[in-house]
């Protein structure tokens, strides 16, 4: 496969290396640089950057404030934006419930929602998920029942991301059970987090962040108003979103991005000792992700091919997903095996702004463990890669 980019293109390209580096915050990329963990407020700076450039809704059609972009166009700033380690787009505004809106949503919901979430004026959280309704997540339990204009939420949402920072969370509950299909049942509902009955738990996972929680639901009055589209539609709805999602969670710039500094720091001595690329070994697993990450970013082109004559990316999505988030976590790995005993210490507190002692490790290395524990969650979140599996054998194979 041959990739080419037109003039166009690459003067939009040169553009965009001219934004990230000249007009975006340089204190968050020095942050990021060094592997010290972002803000809340971090992050919304970032994305009010690119939203004040016009670049937030890269999804999102022009009428409602996105880009317009090509798809070409999309990839090249994607690969821009890895390249210059800007710090993803928090998915669940922009990437998630913002095109369910404009895609499923009413005309006062598109106007009452769609201007705060391209601005980043409002942190959305996604409540799909529940204690025994993962996987199954036709299961799901969470009741939404009708009560005159109001629907009365009750149940528990669970792995919420970010969830503590959020003001809304869009989720998915049961309206109805009595239907021949569960699916049927399940409608797609926007709830504000200050909602009397709302609460939100922590959950502390094995690298030590607050990066998950639990959202109870204790008779929440939720207006009829903030159900998208159909009642009972929801499950369409969401599975429209979770396509999206998993095409999104390939992460093939980043990965690059990854792969070719540890190409770099393989190259280099450390304190006179042989560099690592003279490990003919390690430099034969490096080669094997590589060779994976050209194949799944070739994949991913024939996707982008596929969108830009005007089709959705489908249950081959789910492929991108698996072959992804493999070669995210083989770079992880090999990361851990770069870094050696420089891995092990993490230790948060020095990434505080006022920490006085002396820093363990070198830079963002140490930084490298807490990414290897905390990406574990790759092949498990956006559905599990074994439940893609049984997607692919399904819906691609017909088997
Ligand atoms: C860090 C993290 C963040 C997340 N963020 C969110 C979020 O913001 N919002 C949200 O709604 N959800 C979120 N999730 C939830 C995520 O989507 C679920 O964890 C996932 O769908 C798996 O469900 P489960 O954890 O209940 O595991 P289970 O469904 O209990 O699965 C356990 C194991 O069994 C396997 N398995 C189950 N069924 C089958 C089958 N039929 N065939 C083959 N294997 C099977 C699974 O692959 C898995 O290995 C997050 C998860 C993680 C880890």
């Amino acid at each position: 496969m041959k990739v080419t980019f037109s003039a166009d293109e690459l003067a939009f390209r040169d553009e965009v290396r001219q934004f990230f580096a000249e007009a975006y915050p340089a204190d968050i990329l020095d942050k990021n640089n060094r592997g010290i963990p972002l803000t809340r407020d971090d992050m919304i700076r970032s994305q009010k950057a690119l939203h004040d450039k016009g670049w937030a809704g890269v999804n999102w059609p022009v009428e409602y404030g996105g880009t317009g972009w090509t798809p070409v166009q999309k990839y090249i700033f994607a690969i821009e934006m890895a390249e210059a380690n800007v710090p993803a787009m928090v998915p669940f505004g922009l990437s998630m419930v913002g095109p369910v809106v404009y895609t499923f949503g009413d005309e006062a919901q598109k106007e009452r929602f769609l201007p705060d979430i391209l601005a980043s004026d409002v942190w959305w959280c996604q409540g799909y998920s529940e204690p025994g309704s993962g996987s199954d997540l036709a299961s799901l339990k969470t009741r939404a029942d009708l009560a005159g204009d109001h629907y009365i939420v009750n149940g528990t949402k669970t792995w919420t991301t970010l969830g503590q920072y959020a003001d809304w969370i869009f989720i998915l509950a049961r309206t109805n059970t009595d239907v021949a299909r569960r699916q049927e049942g399940i409608s797609f509902l926007l709830v504000d987090m200050s909602t009397p009955g709302v609460s939100v738990k922590p959950i502390i996972t094995i690298e030590g962040d607050h990066e998950v929680n639990e959202v109870h639901f204790e008779n929440v009055k939720v207006p009829i108003g903030n159900l998208v589209g159909e009642e009972g539609k929801g499950w369409t709805y969401g599975k429209v979103l979770l396509q999206h999602e998993r095409a999104n969670i390939a992460g093939v710039a980043e990965s690059w991005y990854r792969l070719r500094k540890l190409k770099e720091q393989a190259g280099r001595s450390v304190r006179g000792a042989e560099p690592l690329s003279a490990d003919r070994n390690f430099m034969r697993k490096l080669a094997e992700v590589e060779v994976e990450l050209r194949a799944l970013e070739y994949t991913e082109l024939r996707t982008l091919a596929a969108v830009a004559s005007g089709k959705a990316p489908g249950p081959e999505s789910s492929i991108l997903k698996i072959k992804g988030t493999e070669v995210q976590q083989a770079i992880d790995a090999l990361y851990m095996e770069a870094a050696g005993y420089y891995a092990l210490p993490f230790v948060q507190a020095q990434y505080e702004p006022d920490f006085a002692g002396e820093p363990v490790g070198e830079g963002a290395e140490t930084q490298t463990s807490l990414k290897y524990f905390n990406f574990r969650k790759a092949s498990i979140y956006g559905g599990s890669n074994e439940i893609q599996k049984n997607i692919i054998s399904k819906h691609v194979l017909g088997l």
